[in-house]
């Protein structure tokens, strides 16, 4: 056979993205607490959505996703002109590195930082740059320290996944005046929706009204809990929005993303009970594993990192195989290079009670 073509310098650097939910043989049921979905299931109005348009699928959507637009600008209270649909934010993120980042170009994100952010990176050619973190905390100041005149994209995802830290709003400002005005920053609120309630946070929406070089991602993965229709949205300036609405593929957005999120933006009931579930579990869980000795990072989000010890028979590799042999799937860290944790997400309460039933049960062997 001959030799198959040979892709950019950059592609074959990639390690596959491993998800959450593949990590065992999909044959068991499993309670899956590795991949951040929201606890609850999907809002029963936006399935109710989803069935309806069922029958007009033999339509290409509208490639403006005007509807949605409209119900993020009256819900968030923005200009809808500059919001910008993806299939996922991941979709966004591929596509803010395809326009602003190549070959020579460094990309800056969070030495714990999300991992789609050096995979983008490696993609486009460009080289990710990883700022070490303080006490698994983005460090402004290392990040700073990190910049180069190369340096054309930083992100920042605020709270962090995996580990559930977030910078308040002064520190992201003090980030983002220390950059050039040509370098883009991408704020990712993925979980926006869970630290909300807290007095020292924003999703950064003041600060991409203030700013042409900031972007605000959002997600319907999590909260909203649709993460297998793949939608996510972007907040920017019109110059960016203008740029996205180039690249993008004409109906990037499925039909069937777009309604449901309408629905879903606008069930505020829903949105407040994922709240209260995650507002009731995520202290909880906290509580409990910290109470078997796990030493727990403070989370803003709807996960936890856990450390576990070093201690032959007591290690994350370990406990993850004994949960996963039972049945309760969790997220190994070694490829965020933190090998002695494990992320475990606030899902629903029974999965959760058995979660910590079964590390308890670990610990004591
Ligand atoms: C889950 C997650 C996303 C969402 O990705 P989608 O492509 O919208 O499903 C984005 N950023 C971070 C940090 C995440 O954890």
């Amino acid at each position: 056979m001959s030799q198959a073509p040979i892709p950019r310098p950059g592609i074959l650097d990639i390690a596959v993205y491993v998800s959450g939910a593949n990590q065992v043989g999909a044959t068991t049921t499993l309670k899956q607490l590795s991949s951040n979905e929201g606890a609850l299931g999907p809002s029963p109005a936006a399935v109710a959505a989803l069935r309806a348009m069922a029958g007009d699928m033999h339509r290409y959507p509208d490639g403006g996703s005007t509807a949605l637009r409209a119900a993020l600008a009256t819900k968030h209270g923005l200009d809808a002109s500059r919001i910008v649909c993806g299939a996922g934010s991941d979709e966004l993120i591929a596509l803010l590195l395809k326009s602003y980042a190549g070959p020579g170009d460094e990309v800056l994100y969070s030495q714990h930082g999300f991992l789609m952010y050096p995979i983008g990176a490696k993609t486009v050619g460009a080289t990710p740059i990883a700022a070490p973190e303080t006490g698994l905390r983005t460090d402004v100041d290392a990040m700073l320290a990190a910049v180069t005149p190369r340096t054309r994209v930083v992100f920042v995802a605020n709270p962090n996944n995996p580990t559930g830290s977030y910078l308040p709003p002064e520190e992201i400002a003090r980030l983002h005046a220390g950059l050039p005005a040509e370098t883009l920053l991408i704020i990712d609120a993925a979980y926006a929706e869970y630290a909300e309630g807290r007095n020292d946070y924003t999703a950064g929406i003041e600060l991409v009204e203030a700013h042409p070089n900031v972007v605000m991602l959002r997600t319907f993965s999590k909260i909203y809990a649709l993460a297998a229709l793949r939608l996510g949205w972007a907040y920017c300036s019109a110059p960016v929005a203008d740029v996205l609405n180039r690249v993008r593929g004409p109906f990037n957005v499925s039909l069937s993303a777009q309604v449901a999120g309408v629905a879903a933006v606008e069930d505020t009931e829903f949105l407040a009970r994922s709240r209260a579930h995650n507002e009731a579990w995520l202290p909880w869980l906290t509580e409990k594993l910290t109470g078997l000795g796990l030493s727990v990072a403070p989370s803003a989000a709807n996960f936890v990192l856990v450390r576990f010890p070093e201690t032959p028979g007591k290690t994350a590799a370990e406990a993850w195989d004994y949960l996963a042999q039972r049945g309760v799937l969790i997220r190994k860290m070694a490829s965020y290079g933190l090998p002695h944790s494990l992320r475990i997400s606030v899902g629903p309460e029974d999965e959760l009670q058995e979660a910590v039933r079964l590390l308890g049960e670990f610990l004591a062997a």
